[in-house]
């Protein structure tokens, strides 16, 4: 087989992840190809939520319009035990342009996703599968099987595994999935129902025998989701009846709500796991190919989708020879892994909090979970938690903080959205963005980084200080005015040499 011409990228898998992606790298300029071995997308509801900040980097990539129409806004959740209210929390006060989780089905999230791909030029390839690569110092020669059984070799700058939990490129880079599978059963419905109380929210509903969450995908649509006992001598659970559904709809429901129409009916389990590093020389994991964990909150699809926002605009930049490999590319898995261990720790601790089991363990939870959501600053960090606003990066080495303190955002946090402002990061080249009292020392920035600077200095978000924001919404650089050095040293930093 003779390498054909050398691409840029070869994105692996065309879910959610791969096809954010694709779409941000051909955003971008670079020349991309999309493959995925299934004849077709997921028909399936399987990931629901997209989240405020997710939606927000989706602000960026120009597409954000189509998923909020064609989804639906849930205003908050709550959390019941024994027909009481424990816990209720609004997310129509978090500093976003999006206050409410839409609720979308992983099937449409694709569909839109690859409409917008396809807006760009690109295509995924179906029935096209990834067998094996090897990675150099000049590019990764990639071997494709067809349909047809005709094999294909393709040589690109770059391979991204966004293959999923069962990922072939982290198997072949031999990256360990570490973790455990948890011991507890689930069951999965995504139905109609009647007589769901508060229709329009996520519902929790703690019971002695375990949980049952209610989550809305339109006026009359749910998803059920239980734990539930194994029938005993099974190894695995069958996928559910609807008379099981109904059962635990009645025993642990407020009562009154009525199954019919099944969608999709399944049995499932939790894995928790995580590779350490999502970066070998050429070669990137992101979603579920690096991180998988438990539903709880939702974060599964859309940590994946920012994994590809996070690396995206630093692959393009190398790539366009205006930023060195290092450090940028060396941020992706130090920034994503550490944002990969935090989801991983809340989903499990939301799971373990949910199916605990006792009378006694579960009175004390109830109590306790009361007494805590009463109070609002808990309320509010665990609303900005769940919506992903605040993910920050204050460890990675993109993070320059100047010398003398200054108020407004710091290095490494989400830059604060203005309406009516322009993402930044949109558009066809990912330049970071000065947020500054113009001066002279701002216009010789500009001058001198052309390629890599807005054009035109934004607003400060403060007086008395000057910010460097990263085409992907966060700070870079955050100094007082006095101490602008801060900003120019990390475009040093970054800059190709
Ligand atoms: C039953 C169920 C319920 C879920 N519920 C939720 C939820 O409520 N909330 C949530 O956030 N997440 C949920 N998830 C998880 C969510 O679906 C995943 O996080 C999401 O799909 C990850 O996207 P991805 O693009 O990383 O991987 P995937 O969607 O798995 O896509 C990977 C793609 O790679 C392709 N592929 C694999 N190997 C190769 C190869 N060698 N060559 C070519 N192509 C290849 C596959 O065909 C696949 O299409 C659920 C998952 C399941 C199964």
């Amino acid at each position: 087989m003779v390498p054909r011409m050398k691409i840029d990228a070869l994105v692996v898998g065309a879910g959610p992840v791969g096809l954010t992606m694709a779409a941000e790298l051909a955003r971008y300029g670079l020349s991309v190809r999309i493959i995925d071995k299934a004849p077709q997308p997921t028909d399936k509801s399987k990931a629901l939520v997209l989240w405020s900040r997710t939606l927000e980097l989706m602000d960026r990539m120009g597409c954000t319009a189509s998923f909020v129409a064609a989804g639906f806004k849930a205003p908050g959740a709550s959390v019941s035990a024994g027909g009481q209210q424990l816990a209720h929390l609004s997310l129509g006060e978090v500093a976003s342009p999006y206050p409410y989780a839409l609720m979308i089905p992983q099937s449409d999230t694709e569909r839109l996703l690859t409409q917008h791909l396809q807006s760009l030029g690109i295509t995924p390839e179906r029935t096209v599968e990834l067998m094996h690569f090897s990675d150099s110092a000049d590019g990764v020669v990639s071997t494709l099987r067809h349909a047809d059984g005709r094999e294909e070799s393709v040589e690109s700058s770059w391979l991204l595994g966004c293959d999923g939990a069962h990922s072939t490129v982290r198997h072949q880079l031999g990256l360990e999935f570490q973790g455990n599978t948890l011991n507890s059963d689930w069951v999965l419905a995504d139905v109609h129902l009647s007589g769901v109380p508060n229709a329009a929210q996520v519902n929790v509903m703690w019971h002695s025998d375990g949980v049952l969450v209610i989550f809305p995908i339109t006026e009359s649509r749910f998803r059920v989701i239980a734990d539930v006992e194994k029938p005993p001598g099974e190894t695995h659970r069958a996928d559910p009846t609807m008379e099981e559904i109904q059962a635990v709809l009645d025993r642990r429901g407020p009562g009154g709500i009525q199954a019919s129409e099944p969608i999709w009916l399944a049995a499932f389990r939790i894995n928790e796991r995580k590779v350490a590093d999502y970066r070998a020389g050429r070669v990137f994991l992101a979603g579920d190919a690096a991180h998988v964990h438990s539903p709880a909150g939702g974060q599964g699809m859309n940590t994946g989708m920012q994994d590809a926002c996070n690396l995206a605009w630093k692959l393009a930049l190398v790539s366009r020879g205006l930023c060195a490999p290092t450090p940028l590319l060396e941020s992706y898995s130090l920034e994503r892994s550490a944002v990969g261990d935090q989801v991983l720790k809340g989903a499990g601790r939301m799971t373990t909090i949910a199916t605990m089991r006792g009378g006694l363990q579960q009175s004390i939870r109830n109590h306790v979970a009361s007494l805590v959501f009463g109070l609002p600053p808990v309320r509010h960090a665990m609303a900005d938690a769940l919506t992903e606003l605040s993910i920050g990066y204050p460890d990675s080495p993109l993070s320059v903080r100047g010398s003398s303190a200054h108020a407004g955002p710091q290095a490494g946090r989400r830059a604060p959205i203005r309406e009516g402002e322009a993402p930044v990061g949109a558009g066809d080249t990912p330049r970071f963005a000065l947020f500054a009292k113009a001066d002279d020392r701002t216009a010789a920035l500009l001058a001198k980084y052309p390629n890599l600077v807005e054009p035109r200095v934004r607003e400060p978000f403060e007086p008395g200080g000057i910010w460097l924001v990263r085409p992907d919404g966060y700070v870079a650089a955050a100094a007082a005015t006095a101490d602008g050095d801060a900003i120019s040293s990390f475009l040093a930093m970054v800059s190709a040499r």
